[in-house]
């Protein structure tokens, strides 16, 4: 009886995902590469686009295209009204106190340089600056270009054989001298789910602020930013099934009232003289130009397309590719599963003893599956394994274990060409 009740829960949550009505929805899902059924593994580097994303953006440019903010004509009236729709609509998503503590960037990346350039102009020689080894390098690099021109320093968390942040070591680096601390949410190339929510509290202990990089959390867990109670936070939208070229920062509106603005241009002033400009209010001071419109658009549908599925089942059917990928890898002679913390997000890097990560990598895509091979974008987490790559396998709400089956032969194949 005990089993059976707790059991229950996972019936009804399966029961209601429909995967391959799901997989219906996903255009590209039916074409086929090197005439085989396409096999998309490489989610962590973006994700592919359900029909009402796609379809939104066409939606856009026949119907409504026009400048926001600008006019008072009727389309542009309607393009705003939709623009700013979706601000809304992303504050709630993620449990922002305002809507304009959200910026639209270009994505994640842009998000980071956008805070640690502006950042920079708060920071004194000496200060001191905390991320971690499992950065990607749109993580760290920002950070080193703003040590070069501010003199701070730069001090690294560093990790253990599975993979996981060693919080013990992060307490010892945390000292009033700490002024921000930049730690990716989830790991792109292993899949770690660092506990954010500890880490900002600590750093708030000595008055840090704390960004966190969340490209790879976004699409698979649910955040809620006033609950981790982190000052900023970046995103993209092309991983959580929206398009490329689109994303925000998200900052506490104390902290984005304090930083001065990043870029100059048009829509980001009250007023402009060859004297002194004065900016315009949140959000619109960090929104220079004409933002991505359609992509912005659409990618309010692509939150919308996640909530009807909803974040909990996401979690939940993900985690069980990721138990069965698991298992059904490690079946595989001499594959090694890197990275291996307990709480882990649905990406599987491994490495094949003796073979090339990127000869897999070329023989598996002549069988029509797509995985990526290489870095991932975090040299320090190669270095610290001390490997020259691996082979990522990170999973969508599309996926089913019989692709994972499908992924397990072809590789039995690849070894046995390249042993
Ligand atoms: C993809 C990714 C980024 C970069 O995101 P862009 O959309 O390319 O700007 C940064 N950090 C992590 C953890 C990522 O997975």
């Amino acid at each position: 009886m005990i089993g059976l009740v707790s059991l229950l829960p996972t019936t009804t949550i399966l029961r209601m995902l429909n995967i391959s009505k799901i997989r219906e929805g996903f255009p590209i899902l039916q074409r086929t590469v090197n005439n085989k059924p396409l096999l998309y593994l490489d989610n962590a580097s973006t994700s592919q686009k359900p029909l009402v994303v796609i379809n939104s953006l066409v939606k856009y440019y026949k119907n409504y295209n026009a400048n926001v903010h600008r006019g008072i004509h009727t389309l542009s009236q309607e393009a705003t009204d939709m623009f700013e729709e979706v601000r809304t609509k992303l504050q709630q998503h993620f449990n922002a106190k305002h809507a304009h503590e959200i910026i639209f960037t270009r994505g994640t990346t842009e998000s980071i340089n956008l805070v640690a350039s502006s950042f920079s102009q708060l920071l004194n020689k000496g200060d001191e600056i905390i991320i971690s080894q499992l950065e990607h390098h749109s993580n760290i690099v920002p950070w080193q270009l703003v040590c070069e021109k501010t003199a701070a320093k730069l001090k690294v968390i560093p990790i253990n054989d599975k993979g996981e942040l060693l919080l013990e070591e992060y307490e010892k680096l945390l000292s009033s001298k700490t002024k921000i601390v930049a730690i990716n949410h989830v790991s792109n190339t292993l899949g770690t789910i660092n506990p954010v929510k500890n880490i900002i509290e600590k750093a708030h202990q000595y008055g840090a602020a704390v960004l966190v990089d969340g490209a790879q959390a976004t699409p698979h867990i649910e955040v809620d930013f006033q609950d981790l109670d982190c000052d900023f936070y970046c995103t993209s939208a092309h991983k959580m099934y929206g398009p490329t070229g689109v994303g925000i920062l998200y900052g506490k509106e104390k902290w984005l009232t304090k930083l001065p603005p990043y870029h100059g241009g048009g829509e980001m002033i009250k007023e402009v003289t060859f004297e002194k400009t004065t900016y315009a209010d949140l959000p619109y001071k960090f929104e220079a130009g004409t933002p991505n419109i359609a992509g912005v658009i659409a990618y309010g549908v692509a939150i919308d397309y996640i909530n009807k599925i909803s974040l909990k089942n996401i979690t939940f059917y993900e985690n069980e590719l990721l138990e069965y990928a698991t298992k059904q890898l490690l079946n595989i002679p001499k594959l090694k599963i890197i990275g291996n913390a307990t709480q882990k997000a649905a990406v599987i890097s491994f490495i094949i003893d003796g073979i090339h990560s990127s000869d897999i990598g070329s023989i598996i895509d002549k069988l029509g599956i797509a995985v990526r091979t290489g870095q991932h974008c975090t040299q320090p987490i190669m270095q610290y394994f001390n490997i020259s790559g691996t082979i990522r396998a990170s999973f969508a709400i599309y996926n089913t274990k019989e692709e994972i089956d499908v992924l397990v032969i072809a590789l039995q194949k690849a070894i046995l060409m390249l042993s």
